[in-house]
């Protein structure tokens, strides 16, 4: 049994990305930048005003440091999307709209809300300062400089970005698919009335889910029963369709547990195939040929939790993200918390704000057998190993649960 720090360090080593592709820019989100991308346009592309108003002289409101008012001609009007070919000159003022280019010979804008409007005149009485409300062009970019580096995780914010350089496709990092394969002769489909001896196959529908939030490709390859040949064939086809195969369940000590075996037989690299966490310890990892095996215990609480804790590192990696571990946080024992002693313990909690602290309340069963506290919890807290006990009022580490 290793440690959970030793088996991430083994999944981050083996997790390689798999090469990069181009794509339409929506295609891009939370994608990671495979190229830098330079401006080809200067932006804005000339000076712009930010606000509806009149461009002006801003020399011509000097005198109204003194309390004197200004009448200045109102010219002509300018909207957004056209342009004034000729100048201002002093005691002029044209009628500008937002995003619209402002004249020669203006040097500020005033807006609309601080001027007295009459007929073809504009009243001023404030004392505007040169450059107010004008986005100077180049202000945002020039032609030729770098906009976004290599690496960059593309948010919202930069498919916005991309757009406005005039980018409608760009290179990332290509994600990594998915198969996800489910054992055991107890499943049935979960539209089945039970029967003796007989579960629903929920980790199916758990893993799906999973993938889907890790915002990864996946194809499901079904039921496998307890049967070593039939799980081989499936893990086979899972390795030639997909960069990463993960299995559920089948990875313990019984006389049906076949995972471990089937990856010998076909030649895999086992890196290893416990690790000291609760829940979850049986999770195996293996790699053949650059892709990678996740053998995840059938618990349907201890598939969630190793997908969240090995899988979802290994899917970022191979994305080509540098941040692939969710953040923790400290939080407050709101009650005493108990559990055995050796493994780290993942405790399902739910976690409040109060005062701008966190507190975490239980929530009780946390069996790995099934979903009902983690149902109920919003968030974990961590147990470290050789303890047995967190008592009221503890600070320990914690996080919030798909969020
Ligand atoms: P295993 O890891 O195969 O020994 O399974 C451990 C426990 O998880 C057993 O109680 C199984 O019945 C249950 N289990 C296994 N696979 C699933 C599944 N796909 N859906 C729900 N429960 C499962
Ligand atoms: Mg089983």
């Amino acid at each position: 049994m290793i440690t959970i720090e030793e088996a991430l360090r083994i999944i981050d080593e083996e997790g390689k990305v798999i090469g990069t592709e181009r794509v339409e820019l929506t295609d891009a989100l939370n994608k990671v930048l495979a190229e830098d991308i330079y401006s080809k346009d200067t932006l804005p592309p000339f000076n712009k005003s930010a606000m509806d108003g009149y461009a002006i002289k801003f020399r011509d409101t000097e005198c109204c440091q003194c309390g004197n008012e200004i009448e200045l001609y109102v010219k002509a009007l300018v909207r957004a999307g056209d342009y004034y070919e000729g100048t201002l000159n002093s005691k002029e003022a044209i009628k500008i709209m937002t995003g619209a280019p402002v004249p020669n010979g203006s040097d500020a804008v005033i807006q609309i809300e601080k001027v007295k409007e009459n007929g073809n005149k504009v009243i001023i009485s404030d004392y505007i300062k040169e450059n107010t409300n004008i986005i100077k062009m180049g202000e945002e970019i020039k032609s030729g400089e770098l906009a976004l580096e290599k690496g960059k995780i593309i948010r919202p914010t930069e498919i916005g970005f991309l757009a406005s350089l005039g980018y409608s496709k760009v290179v990332i990092q290509k994600s990594p698919k998915v198969a996800l394969i489910t054992t055991g002769d107890e499943l049935l489909d979960i539209t089945a009335s039970l029967e003796k001896g007989k579960i629903r196959n929920s980790n199916e529908y758990s893993l799906m889910a999973l993938c889907k939030n890790s915002q990864v490709d996946f194809i499901s390859l079904g039921v496998v029963c307890d049967d070593k040949e039939a799980l081989k064939k499936k893990i086979l086809k899972g390795l030639k369709e997909a960069d990463i195969v993960i299995t559920s369940g089948g990875v313990s000590a019984g006389d049906f547990d076949f995972v471990e075996n089937v990856l010998e037989e076909i030649g895999a690299k086992i890196n290893f195939t416990s690790v000291a966490i609760k829940p979850g310890k049986p999770v195996t990892f293996a790699t053949i040929d650059n892709k990678l095996f996740f053998g995840l215990p059938g618990n349907p609480l201890s598939v969630i939790t190793t997908f969240e804790e090995f899988v979802k590192p290994a899917i970022k990696k191979m994305k080509g993200y540098k941040e692939v571990y969710e953040e923790k946080m400290l939080v407050t024992a709101g009650n005493d918390f108990k559990a055995k002693k050796d493994r780290r313990k993942f405790i399902y909690v739910n976690i409040i704000n109060k005062g701008g602290k966190y507190y975490a309340y239980d929530l009780g069963s946390q069996c790995s057998n099934h979903l009902m506290t983690m149902s109920k919890a919003n968030g974990i807290i961590i147990m470290p190993e050789g303890v047995n006990k967190i008592t009221k009022g503890e600070v320990v580490n914690g996080r919030f649960i798909f969020k």
